[in-house]
């Protein structure tokens, strides 16, 4: 199990087939190329540094940076991270396909209010927003 930087508790991987040090549902921060000359880490350079932080842990980000939670969502309205669509949603930034009935190929939904909610339907491998 990879372990989260933020939190240093055990988290599911990415990918459930590989042993990949990325955390289902988290981010992994460039984190020595998130500054800038005269910013807050200018003096962080080298290799690049990953640094992999879990679901619960970008939520937590995201609760007090309501600004950041502003811009993601309107980079990608149908939500940020993969989930099961057989269970309720984690949190109101996950998204999943399921079988479609009739034309559509498959339906896309996306998290809202605890609740899973169709964001599009994918008809012949296009997606078609709702
Ligand atoms: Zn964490
Ligand atoms: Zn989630």
């Amino acid at each position: 199990m990879p372990i989260c930087k933020a939190c240093g508790q055990d988290g599911p991987p990415a990918d459930k087939y590989s042993d990949t040090p990325l955390l289902a549902g988290g981010w992994a921060l460039p984190i020595n190329r998130l500054g800038y000359y005269n910013g807050f880490d200018d003096d962080l350079d080298g290799e690049l540094e990953w640094v992999e932080i879990c679901h619960d842990c970008v939520l937590r980000v995201l609760d007090v940076l309501p600004g950041l939670k502003s811009i993601l969502h309107q980079m990608s309205p149908g939500g940020l991270h993969p989930s099961d669509a057989s269970t309720p949603p984690c949190c109101d930034y996950a998204w999943s396909v399921t079988r479609g009935t009739g034309a559509d190929d498959r339906v896309q939904l996306r998290a809202e209010g605890g609740k899973w909610v169709v964001h599009g339907r994918i008809i012949h491998g296009k997606l078609e927003i709702v």
